[in-house]
């Protein structure tokens, strides 16, 4: 049966629900058609305020039953069995692991676990397969619950386009960021080093995309994941864009491929989320776009309920044969729509028991 058919009502929680991933689960939980938000948690800061006390950052409103609610420290054992995880990573790493052992099933955002050989770095159009880790995972660390985790928000864009190219076998790539100010989270970057300048560092995000991509692309052989072989090598800058993570992406292809072949494997691309028609699923999880100057943040970043990594400006690069640019939106298909389409997912497949 298509998964938008099946009724779930199913509670969730928010670990982290006061930051900006945080307030974008919020928002892309309102209404979800499975899940309903009953608890939030977050730091002693703002624990014991009412989520609708708090600074809201959003430009589309909060939803009233959400606002009503408290917000509590992070105690495991007490909210609901699935909890999304937008927590700092200062914090995420042991937090996570104590929620996983008290049986909550933690769809997370957060770095610290997506490395672990045992939790799945899921991308559902991808890698759906990896989470064959899971039983692996709950009887080695002896826990009841379980940790999923979503990629870095750069990663998963460039995971997309190079999943949709697989089949010409991508050898080498280089990438280069121009990444927004949200992803370094609220209040993020000082405004007097944002504002009209580009930042050419950002801590460990160069070593992310090149290590996730090829988990994300990598085979699941029986109890662990074999990482592609494709190289990668990563330049990443801040820039001051509020929402979109835009990549100039060069690919070297095994496979001697025409332009319009790479065209049609970008727009035939689809996966699981596209087949069961998950509620957050893109129609099309990668999107060409005709015109020469697109992609752009300001004038894309939005469109597709922001779940869609959008490719344009395909030609021939004279180093490694092919170039493209794509743009994303971090904070949601990077971020909160990523850990919502997984966890979709485990509730379709009924992964989470
Ligand atoms: P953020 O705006 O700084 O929010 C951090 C959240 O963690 C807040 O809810 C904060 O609660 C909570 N927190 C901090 N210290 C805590 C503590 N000691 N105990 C309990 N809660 C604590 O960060 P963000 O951008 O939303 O990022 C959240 C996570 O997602 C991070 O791990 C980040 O790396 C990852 N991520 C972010 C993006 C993005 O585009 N922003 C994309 C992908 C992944 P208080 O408000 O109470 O301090």
């Amino acid at each position: 049966m298509p998964a938008d058919k099946r009724k779930f009502h199913i509670e969730v929680g928010i670990l982290g629900a006061t930051g900006t991933v945080g307030q974008q689960f919020a928002a892309l939980l309102a209404n979800h058609p499975w899940f309903r938000v009953t608890w939030l948690a977050a730091s002693d800061r703002s624990a014991g305020k009412r989520y609708g006390e708090l600074p809201w950052r959003l430009p589309t409103p909060c939803s009233t039953e959400t606002a009503r609610l408290s917000v509590e420290g992070l105690k495991p054992g007490v909210g609901p069995r699935l909890v999304f995880s937008a927590l700092d990573a200062s914090v995420a790493g042991d937090a996570e692991e104590e929620f996983a052992a008290a049986g909550h099933w933690v769809i997370s955002n957060a770095r610290n676990h997506r490395m672990d050989p045992l939790v799945p770095l899921l991308v559902p159009e991808i890698n759906p397969e990896h989470l064959g880790l899971i039983p692996h995972q709950q009887k080695s660390k002896g826990w009841t619950g379980a940790i999923a985790t979503n990629p870095n928000c750069s990663t998963v864009f460039l995971a997309m386009a190079l999943a949709a190219l697989r089949q010409f076998r991508p050898r080498r790539v280089l990438v280069t960021t121009l990444q927004a100010l949200s992803g370094a989270g609220y209040p993020g970057l000082a405004s007097l080093d944002a504002i009209a300048n580009v930042i050419p560092f950002i801590s460990g995000e160069e070593e992310k995309i090149e290590t996730e991509t090829r988990t994300i692309l990598g085979r699941f052989v029986k109890d662990f994941v074999e990482p592609s072989s494709v190289v990668i090598s990563a330049q990443t800058t801040r820039v001051p864009v509020i929402h979109g993570h835009t990549e100039t992406v060069s690919v070297e292809l095994e496979e001697t491929v025409s332009h319009d072949d790479i065209l049609a494997a970008f727009r035939e691309f689809s996966g699981e989320p596209q087949r069961l028609k998950l509620p957050s699923a893109p129609a099309q999880p990668v999107v060409y776009l005709e015109g020469a100057d697109r992609p752009q943040p300001r004038l894309d970043v939005e469109k597709f309920g922001g779940m869609a990594t959008q490719v344009g400006r395909l030609r021939a690069c004279p180093v490694l044969g092919h170039k493209f640019i794509l743009l994303g939106h971090n904070t949601i298909r990077g971020a909160a729509g990523a850990a919502l389409l997984n966890a979709e997912l485990m509730s379709a497949l009924s992964v989470i028991a």
